[in-house]
């Protein structure tokens, strides 16, 4: 079966049939070539309903996952959004296809390096790739009107917090290092509004203001 055929079996199956009702998610699912961000012994299960390893340990999520996630942060098409997790680079172009301007980092430089050839080669100019402790986030770019953690938190690092505008979202997966549910704060007046999603499993945020090892 043609990746795109699979691709829209994955978005009927995996995603409508999973309540997943967002136009533009779907449609942006259903363009991204999920198979491209995976590793070439793993292309016969690029859609598969699952994590899939990328190396050094870390794994490109489940398309679900991508898709409730993204689907949380209610994007309009005008926001900067900051991604705590590059990974491979497939959130990153889901977003792009949904938002103005993507600033992702990565803490591993060879992903980040992997990331930004394949988002370059596919043509995604409105999104920044950096390598560092994503848990500090991006001072210098700040603030954001939506912040997505692909990695599970102990709890959101304040300096995520501090770096959303008014109004904005932040979407993470919160919990121990074997289990997490995805939460989603609203910023308003300096208060957070909190709810509570799926139950998930995620690689852990390792850094400053995350979990201090793997
Ligand atoms: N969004 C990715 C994708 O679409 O492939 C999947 C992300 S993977 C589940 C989590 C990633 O977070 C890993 O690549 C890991 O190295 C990265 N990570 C963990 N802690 C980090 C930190 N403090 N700053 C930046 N990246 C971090």
């Amino acid at each position: 079966m043609d990746f795109g055929t699979q691709r829209r079996m994955m978005v009927e199956r995996q995603l409508v049939q999973r309540g997943i009702s967002d136009e533009r998610v779907l449609k942006a699912m259903l363009k991204v070539p999920r198979h491209l961000f995976v590793r070439e012994e793993d292309l016969y299960r690029a859609y598969d309903d699952m994590a899939l390893p990328i190396g050094e340990g870390q794994t490109i999520s489940q398309p679900y996952m991508v898709a409730k996630m993204t689907e949380l942060l209610e994007l309009k098409g005008d926001e900067r959004v900051l991604e705590v997790g590059t990974g491979s680079g497939y959130q990153a172009a889901v977003l792009a296809e949904l938002a103005r301007e993507v600033y992702t980092i990565e803490r591993i430089p060879s992903l980040a390096e992997r990331a930004e050839e394949i988002l370059r080669e596919l043509g995604y100019e409105n999104v920044k790739v950096f390598v560092g402790d994503g848990t500090k986030g991006l001072p210098e770019y700040a603030p954001f009107e939506r912040i997505i953690i692909t990695a599970g938190a102990p709890e959101i690092p304040r300096p995520l917090k501090e770096q959303l505008s008014d109004g904005g979202i932040i979407v993470a997966p919160v919990g121990s290092k074997y289990s997490q549910q995805l939460v989603k704060l609203v910023k308003r007046d300096e208060d957070f509004i909190e709810s509570y999603h799926t139950l998930c499993l995620f690689v852990p945020l390792v850094g400053e203001y995350g979990w201090k090892d793997e």
